[in-house]
Parts: C-alpha cells; sequence; structure tokens
C-alpha cells in the first residue's frame, strides 16, 4: 500500500510540473522563431541596414604591355516565370551560376572590370553580371542564388520608379549596396534619351545620379543608357555627370581599347540553353 501511495504521490508531482516543463518548452521554441524572424524585420522602411560584407579581393595580375584584354559583360533584366525574353528563369539562372562557380570563374563589378581593363590586367576567367530596371525579382529570386555562389552583380537603378510594384525599394536597395551589389544609375524614367532636349536629359541622367546618391550616401560611377539609345550628346552629359564607365547594348564583348562610356554588353534571355550561355562567357 505505502509503495503504492508514493507511487500515486510521484505521478501527481509529475502531472504537476509537466505542463509547465512543456509550456515552457513551447515559450522557447516560440522565442527561436521569432530570433529567425529577424533578418526580415531588418528590411522594413527606415531601418538600419547591415554591416557592409568586406569586399572580395580583385586579383590584378599585369599582362603584356600594349595586350588588348576584354571582359563579357552579361546583361539581364528579369529572373522567374515571365511571358517575354527579358524573363530568365530561377533554374537556369541557378544552372548559370552553378557553372560559373563549379569552372572557377570569378565575377565582378563593372567598377572593377573598369579597373582591370584600364590597367591592363588579367581578365580571364572573370565575368560581370548586370541586370537593368531595378525590378524586384532581383531581390526575390536572382540575389538568393548570387549569395549562394558567392558570386556579385551591378544593378542599374531607375531613380524615379523605386518602390513602385514590381521594382525594388530604397531599402532593399541599400541592403543590397551593404552587401557587395554594385548600384548605377539608369536616369530617373528610362525615356530614349536622344529624343530628348538637352535639359531634358541632363536632368534625366544627372538627377538619377543624385537621387541615388542621396539615397545610398555615397557616390556611384556606372551607367546604363535606357534601351541601349545614345548620340554624342547623351555620352558627353554622362561624363559630364561624373560616371566613369556606361554600358550600351551592342552584343560582344568588351575591349581594353572600347571607350569606358560605350562598353558593350552581351544578353542573356529566357530559355538560353546552357552552352550558349558558357560559349559567351569564355
Ligand atoms: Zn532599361
Amino acid at each position: 500500500m505505502k509503495s503504492n501511495k508514493n507511487l500515486i504521490l510521484v505521478i501527481f508531482i509529475l502531472a504537476l510540473f509537466t505542463p509547465q516543463l512543456i509550456l515552457g518548452y513551447q515559450n522557447n521554441s516560440q522565442k527561436q522563431k521569432s530570433v529567425e524572424k529577424m533578418p526580415e524585420a531588418t528590411l522594413t522602411e527606415n531601418s538600419i541596414p547591415e554591416p557592409r560584407q568586406p569586399e572580395k579581393e580583385l586579383v590584378k595580375i599585369p599582362v603584356t604591355p600594349g595586350k588588348t584584354v576584354s571582359i563579357p559583360i552579361l546583361m539581364y533584366h528579369e529572373i522567374g516565370e515571365g511571358p517575354d525574353c527579358m524573363w530568365v528563369t530561377e533554374k537556369d539562372f541557378y544552372n548559370q551560376m552553378k557553372y560559373l562557380h563549379d569552372n572557377g570563374y570569378q565575377t565582378i563589378s563593372l567598377s572593377q572590370a573598369v579597373e582591370l581593363l584600364t590597367g591592363h590586367y588579367d581578365t580571364s576567367k572573370k565575368v560581370v553580371l548586370s541586370f537593368d530596371d531595378g525590378y524586384l525579382t532581383f531581390y526575390s529570386y536572382a540575389w538568393p542564388i548570387l549569395k549562394e555562389f558567392d558570386q556579385q552583380a551591378t544593378i542599374f537603378i531607375i531613380s524615379k520608379l523605386v518602390g513602385t510594384p514590381d521594382y525594388l525599394t530604397w531599402e532593399q536597395i541599400r541592403f543590397l549596396a551593404s552587401n557587395g551589389i554594385e548600384v548605377g544609375g539608369h536616369t530617373r524614367t528610362h525615356p530614349l534619351l536622344p529624343t530628348l532636349s538637352a535639359a531634358q536629359s541632363d536632368a534625366e541622367i544627372t538627377g538619377g545620379k543624385q537621387d541615388i546618391e542621396a539615397q545610398l550616401g555615397k557616390k556611384i560611377n556606372t551607367f546604363c543608357y535606357p534601351t541601349g539609345k545614345y548620340n554624342a550628346q547623351i555620352v558627353k552629359q554622362v561624363k559630364d555627370a561624373g560616371y566613369v564607365a556606361a554600358v550600351t547594348m551592342e552584343q560582344r564583348k568588351s575591349f581594353s581599347t572600347d571607350n569606358l562610356l560605350l562598353m558593350p554588353r552581351l544578353g542573356v534571355y529566357k530559355d538560353d540553353p546552357l552552352d550558349r550561355f558558357t560559349a559567351v562567357t569564355k
């Protein structure tokens, strides 16, 4: 009888404390979940971006004096499922980044490419990834894949479209800039620059640069002509605005002999087979 009483007492004590133990565990797991959610919370408006990651070292190996060096600057627009040729699927983009990673390529920013081309340094196995227009799909789909394969990119922002549907917000752009993504200008409203008056095109080019610099708190150096359209006056305005380099949509690799304000690129489009991608990166 006595041992039965003891057993009942033990069960009673256990019954008394077990719910607290379970509740305590649940509380802890809830705390854990809320901690895991913190990175998302840092992306709300007016919050402080995460600290800058150390930039990857740019290896500069001099080549024979006078030798022309070249680099492929790839042009992307949207990543994900979309209606036209400007959309590269997440799967294709993943395979392209995996190819670069597995085959020893290093992606660099457009500014770093300019450093290598103008300094006549070795550019073998170097590639620039550029993304036009500042679409939200860069943050949603391209950025996680770039991060997974430790790759770099340059994004060109249309300043007056920031924060509108389908486009990145300033908070996201600041976050990306703090994490190694180069931010360049792409005018204020993406007009066909040669159709504008000199005053209008200057407001688009210089104004767009000022908008971005005010939001980032630092100078930007690279520009992209909307739809690849320019004339001599536009190129001069881009230079006078303080841009160091600008890209077009002329389809070929960029060479050290090219004008830095008219750098050609190679488009990557929907359903491009991987062997076309591997060919253009060579
Ligand atoms: Zn564009």
